[in-house]
C-alpha cells in the first residue's frame, strides 16, 4: 500500500529519481548478476547513458540476465552496430514550429516540456534528440502558449518530453492554468512512462489538478511488460481512473521483451486490471543504436493474428508505424476483424 497524499510522495518521487541506477556494474550487482558476460557492452552508456529508477529495477528477477525489464535498459555492445536504415532522427523531429512545440497533427500539438526521463529506454527513438536546442525556457512558453492561442484548429495538447512528468506538480499546475484559459483547448494528454518505473509520481496533488480541470485529461502510459504494473502501480492508477482520469497504454514491440504471444496477452490483461486500456503497440522506430530490438512486420502481424483470437477487440491495441512526416500513425494492416 503506498500512500496516495501529494505531499510525502511528492519529496519521494524526486529522491527516487537522485538514487536511480546509472552504472550497469552497480544495477547487476543489485540483481546478484555476474557482470563478465555483459562488461563488453558497457561503454554503449557513452551512446545514450544509462539510468534506472529503483522501483523498476525492483520489478526484475533477479540472477536473471535475459529479464525482460532488465533488457530494455542494459547497455549492449549491439547499439554499436551501423545498420542501414537505422537513423538518429527516424521521425524527421529535430526541426520544430518552435523550441519545444512540435505541430505534426493538425489539431493537436505537442509540446516538449522536460528533457530528461527517470529512465534511459535502449530503443528509445528520441535517444539522440538534442532537447538543449528544443528547451523553450520561460520566454519559450509564452511563444508556444500564443501559437496554440492563435489557431483555433488545435484542440488538443499533448504533453511529452522526455518526460513531461519530471515537471513538479506546481510547474504542471501553472502551465494547465494557461491551457485552460485557451477557450478553443478541450484535452490534455500526458504521455508519460515515470509513474511506471517510480509510482510514487501519481502525487495526490497531481491527481487532484487534472481531476478538477476543465480540459480533459487523458495520461497515457508507456508498458511493455507485465510485470511492469505491480501492485503498487495498480492500486494508483485505479485511483487515478476512479478520479475520472482517462488511462491509455502505448508498448513497443520489442525482440527480446514482449515479442511473444503470451506476453503480450498477459500485458493486456494485466493493464485491463489496473484501468488502462491497450491503445497502441508501436513497431520500433528505426533509431540508430536499437536494431537488435526490431521484430519484423510479419511476425508482427502473426503476433496480432494470436492476440485477436484469445483477447476480446478492446484489449488488443492498434499495430501502428510511425512514419517521419506523416500526419497520423499508420496502422500495419493485419486482414484481420477483432472480436
Ligand atoms: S521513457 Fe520514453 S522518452 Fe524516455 S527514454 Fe524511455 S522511451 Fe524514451
Amino acid at each position: 500500500m503506498i500512500p496516495l497524499n501529494g505531499g510525502d510522495l511528492h519529496i519521494n518521487w524526486q529522491k527516487e529519481l537522485a538514487r536511480a541506477f546509472t552504472s550497469p556494474e552497480q544495477l547487476l550487482d543489485y540483481l546478484h548478476i555476474d557482470p563478465t558476460p555483459w562488461q563488453a557492452g558497457f561503454p554503449a552508456r557513452r551512446l545514450f547513458p544509462m539510468r534506472v529508477p529503483r522501483p523498476f529495477a525492483d520489478k526484475m528477477r533477479p540472477g536473471d540476465p535475459r529479464d525482460p525489464l532488465l533488457r530494455q535498459v542494459l547497455p549492449l555492445g549491439e547499439e554499436f552496430a551501423e545498420v542501414p536504415g537505422f537513423v538518429a532522427d527516424p521521425l524527421d523531429e529535430h526541426d520544430s514550429a518552435l523550441p519545444g512545440l512540435l505541430h505534426k497533427y493538425r489539431s493537436r500539438v505537442l509540446l516538449v516540456l522536460r528533457g530528461g526521463c527517470a529512465i534511459n529506454c535502449r530503443y528509445c527513438f528520441r535517444r539522440h534528440f538534442p532537447y538543449a536546442d528544443n528547451s523553450p525556457g520561460r520566454e519559450g512558453w509564452r511563444e508556444a502558449l500564443d501559437y496554440i492561442a492563435a489557431d483555433p484548429g488545435i484542440n488538443e495538447v499533448i504533453l511529452s518530453g522526455g518526460d513531461p512528468l519530471m515537471a513538479k506538480d506546481e510547474q504542471l499546475a501553472t502551465l494547465l492554468d494557461a491551457l485552460e484559459a485557451i477557450p478553443h483547448l478541450r484535452r490534455l494528454r500526458i504521455h508519460s512512462r515515470l509513474p511506471v518505473v517510480i509510482p510514487a509520481r501519481l502525487t495526490g496533488a497531481l491527481k487532484a489538478r487534472l481531476a478538477r480541470s476543465r480540459l480533459q485529461a487523458v495520461l497515457v502510459l508507456h508498458v511493455n511488460h507485465a510485470r511492469e504494473v505491480d501492485d503498487i502501480l495498480a492500486e494508483a492508477l485505479q485511483d487515478w481512473r476512479r478520479a475520472g482520469i482517462t488511462l491509455l497504454n502505448q508498448s513497443v514491440l520489442l525482440a527480446g521483451v514482449n515479442d511473444d504471444a503470451e506476453v503480450l496477452e498477459a500485458l493486456s490483461e494485466r493493464l485491463f486490471e489496473a484501468g488502462v486500456l491497450p491503445y497502441y503497440l508501436h513497431q520500433l522506430d528505426q533509431v540508430q543504436g536499437a536494431a537488435h530490438f526490431a521484430v519484423g512486420d510479419d511476425q508482427a502481424r502473426a503476433l496480432m493474428a494470436r492476440l485477436l483470437a484469445r483477447l476480446p477487440g478492446f484489449l488488443v491495441p492498434r499495430l501502428v508505424r510511425e512514419v517521419g512526416g506523416e500526419t497520423s500513425k499508420t496502422p500495419l494492416d493485419l486482414g484481420l476483424e477483432p472480436r
